[in-house]
């Protein structure tokens, strides 16, 4: 390692936060290199049905940052890559990433041909499996590249073969290896994101054994016109319209035993779904079972929710779901707080309010010296270190939370490769 300095900056995430940083950074005129582990640029707010503030669809926020980013000739991009590891000090760093193969080059030659031909079908990992794509597909509707990618699984099924020679087309290359490269950089921006609290350990929640005990992530795939339903509320087991819904807030939250924090946005994430059901179905009923509901700075949006006769609120925590066999509704049996009764109450789908975990829980920052508290957040100096973590690795946010720290990140980062 020398000590040279570097003036460019890389961003490991291409979420909301760190497509926005990677933009704000390169608009004021410094070299990004922005790096995603999936096969496109969007994150968890492309698999979202609407998110607050505005509550708006995911393409009127990622549409225009994917805009910003074409017109951009400082920022590279690559998706499919990992990062191996990282060192150095801040201003010069050495960092080692790995692309891995997407099988298809960026030729656009017949891709619809080859996907139409493909038979060959694997879990959607875009809808957290909950249907199938094909093993020739584009990540979503609004992928960034709008490339389609070969689900590595399944690369080497005769099926997918047969579809690309029966295409004609000249895009894809089945024998595509990984490969290494080597960046010099003055800093990193890790806003490598989040995934949500796996429930299955929780016996009592149900979700292990019962398709119609769902997670919140799920809800949202389920709402989304893109989604498994076509964005109809349907339930999993037999696809009936769901008119009845329970959602389960702290599903794992606020427990020594699992997830010991509160996330501060499962509250409102149920109250959106909850208001999304009623306007999509009608005389739909929605009932949050809740220990307190964190609403934050939008209280007025609870208030129209309180206003919904059609919306219970409902003050205890759940202790058992099960499933009524003869009627195959789920049943939630919970103690009213305020009555001092246990509830035993059908729904056709539950819905667990699961929280944020960061991605650096499981996937910690390939370098040394990077600290993290109990629960995987990074809590080292990114003075000392030279990398900024950015967005829920650092705490569970919202999506205008980190929006908005996207921008004071993309000012530390340069402050850092000028020297500051
Ligand atoms: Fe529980 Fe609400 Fe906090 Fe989520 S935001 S952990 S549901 S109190």
């Amino acid at each position: 390692m020398t000590d040279e300095k570097h003036s460019t900056v890389m961003v490991v995430g291409g979420g909301i936060g760190g497509v926005t940083t990677a933009i704000e950074i390169s608009e004021m005129g410094y070299e990004v290199i922005l790096v995603e582990k999936s096969p496109s640029l969007g994150g968890r707010v492309s698999r979202m049905v609407k998110y607050f503030p505005k509550l708006c669809p995911p393409y009127c926020g990622l549409e225009m940052n994917y805009r910003r980013l074409r017109e951009n000739k400082n920022v590279r991009v690559f998706t499919l890559a990992d990062v191996l590891s990282i060192s150095g000090e801040p201003g010069s760093m050495d960092v080692k990433v790995k692309l891995n193969p997407r099988y298809v080059v960026p030729t656009h030659d017949k891709y619809e041909a080859a996907i139409e031909a493909c038979k060959v079908e694997v879990p959607n990992e875009f809808n957290y499996g909950m249907d199938k794509t094909k093993a020739i597909h584009y990540y979503h509707d609004l992928a960034y590249p709008m490339v389609p990618v070969v689900d590595p699984a399944a690369k080497d099924d005769p099926g997918v073969k047969e579809a690309i020679e029966a295409s004609g087309s000249s895009s894809f290359d089945l024998n595509m290896e990984a490969k290494e490269m080597d960046f010099k950089v003055g800093a990193v921006v890790w806003a490598a994101g989040w995934k949500p609290f796996d429930p299955t350990p929780i016996g009592y929640l149900g979700y292990e054994n019962f398709q119609d005990v769902i997670q919140n992530v799920e809800m949202e795939r389920i709402c989304s016109v893109n989604g498994p339903t076509n964005g109809k509320i349907l339930r999993p087991s037999d696809g009936k319209e769901v008119k009845k819904v329970a959602f389960l807030q702290c599903s794992g939250s606020r427990d020594v035993n699992y997830l010991g924090y509160c996330s501060g946005v499962c509250c409102l994430a149920s109250l959106k779904q909850a208001k999304h059901v009623r306007e999509m179905v009608e005389d739909a009923e929605v009932t949050i079972y809740y220990i307190d509901i964190r609403s934050g700075r939008y209280e007025d949006f609870m208030d129209k929710i309180r206003a919904d006769e059609k919306i219970h609120l409902v003050k205890g925590k759940a202790g058992n779901v099960t499933r009524n066999d003869e009627t195959g509704q789920i049943v939630v049996h919970v103690e009213d707080i305020a009555s001092g009764k246990t509830l035993k109450e059908e729904f056709d789908m539950v819905v667990l309010a699961t929280g944020v975990v960061p991605s650096t829980k499981d996937d910690a920052i390939p370098m040394e010296g990077i600290e993290y508290d109990e629960y995987g957040f990074v809590t080292s100096d990114p003075e000392k270190t030279g990398v900024f973590p950015l967005g829920c690795v650092k705490k569970p946010v919202d999506v205008s939370s980190t929006v908005q720290e996207a921008t004071g990140v993309a000012i530390k980062a340069i402050h850092t490769i000028l020297g500051g």
